[in-house]
């Protein structure tokens, strides 16, 4: 152990002590089970004793422990270090993109390639915090809708965790995500219509059976392992935050996450500065419910009605966390902005020659936004603008 933490060390695993509704603010246990506020039905969100952390962790000491997202363990909601379901997730790469750069006539592009996870996506970060968090609670058996990634996640973090599990999935959900899943001994059901069909679904049976439900922002935890997307983009820009992040937005657990981290970090004064930066919401044009409620003004957004597009991660039609979504993106003078398929396509292809990253459609929708956002001068040629890859591109083939 560093020199460090024998001066500053405490024995304790985590620092979480409460979870708070984001809309009411009302307040419940951290060692029961909980899905979000029953009073306001918003989403319920971790809260830790930033004081003590401040007090006893330093963050040079997080920087030498062995590499993965529970080295920030202090600031996740697991208290007993036996809990934690690890399979490697977290500390993935940023890259530098310098070969767009030039085309493109910029500088400072960037991508966090969170295809490196275990599964292949983002997703693993927020299900091995919440499967983790279930299986200190006790929870036996999770049950989930999904549009493919969280599913395949979900089921890899369960078998680990021996814990029961149960996916709802659209029928044209990747065949990756199907067979992911089962292969973890996942049961999966196929719906004839949408992730909101599925999640339909789920509701039933979860009530009727007594599964936990693990739906986007349906839990506390989820985003607590995305937030930690946060804390290393801090990490790596030397405790500064970059000018910009495009974040492929579906039910906006990193969006929310990140800029909850992002909160955090400051408090425990370990930002260089107060500098934010500018979130960007991602969409499809075929399903944009942000975008359009961005615009005009609206604090909560619409159902989307027939949502399509081969960007499976974002065919959501409405987050069960809109209005925190709406609030972050306003809150950091950022922006929303749908793109096309087609245009998604021809991104994805322009990652993979210029930069030799096979993204995800969600990913290579952000680099499309990029350079619209480049064109109306929202963003400024050698602005530090993050790019989040939050798949890998092999997950889509038939
Ligand atoms: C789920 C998913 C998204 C959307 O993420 P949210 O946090 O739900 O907004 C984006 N990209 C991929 C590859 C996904 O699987
Ligand atoms: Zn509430």
């Amino acid at each position: 152990m560093p020199a460090k933490s024998a001066v500053l060390g405490s024995d304790k695993f985590s620092f979480f002590v409460e979870l708070e509704c984001s809309g009411c603010r009302v307040t419940y246990s951290s060692d029961q089970i909980h899905t979000f506020c029953p009073e306001c039905q918003s989403p319920l969100l971790a809260r830790y004793d930033l004081r003590s952390v401040r007090e006893h962790l330093d963050r040079d000491e997080i920087m030498v422990r062995p590499r993965g997202m529970w080295r920030w363990h202090e600031l996740l909601p697991v208290k007993d270090p036996q809990h934690v379901v690890f399979l490697g997730e977290g500390d993935t790469a940023l890259l530098r993109l310098p070969n767009l750069e030039e085309e493109l006539g910029t500088s400072n592009l960037y991508v966090k390639d969170e295809s490196s996870n275990p599964t292949g996506s983002f997703k693993a970060r927020g299900l091995a915090a919440a499967v983790s968090k279930a299986k200190e609670l006790g929870i036996k058996k999770v049950i989930i809708p999904t549009a493919g990634n969280a599913g395949g996640a979900m089921a890899a973090y369960a078998a680990r965790a021996g814990i029961q599990a149960l996916i709802y999935m659209p029928k044209d959900t990747p065949r990756a995500n199907i067979e992911e899943s089962r292969m973890a001994g996942a049961e999966v059901v196929l719906v004839d219509g949408l992730i909101s069909d599925a999640a339909g679904m789920v509701g039933v049976k979860a009530s009727a059976e007594g599964w936990f439900d693990l739906s986007t922002f349906k839990e506390p935890y989820r985003t607590e392992g995305k937030k930690v997307m946060g804390y290393e983009l801090a990490e790596h820009f030397n405790w500064e935050l970059p000018d910009v992040i495009i974040y492929p937005t579906g039910g906006g657990t990193g969006l929310v996450g990140m800029w909850k981290a992002f909160a955090e970090l400051e408090e425990l004064g370990w930002l260089k500065n107060t500098k934010r930066p500018r979130m960007v919401a991602v969409q499809a044009e075929g399903c944009a419910p942000v975008v359009k409620a961005f615009a005009s003004g609206a604090a909560f957004c619409d159902f989307w009605m027939n949502a399509s597009t081969i960007a499976s991660g974002l065919r959501v039609p409405k987050s069960f966390a809109d209005a925190l979504i709406l609030e972050d993106l306003r809150e950091s003078h950022g922006t929303a902005v749908a793109v096309s398929d087609d245009d998604i396509l021809k991104a994805q292809k322009e990652l993979g020659r210029a930069e030799g990253v096979f993204s995800a459609p969600e990913g290579a929708a952000t680099l499309v936004a990029y350079k619209k956002l480049l064109a109306q001068k929202w963003i400024i040629p050698g602005e530090r603008v993050v790019l989040f890859n939050t798949g890998s591109g092999l997950k889509y083939l038939d």
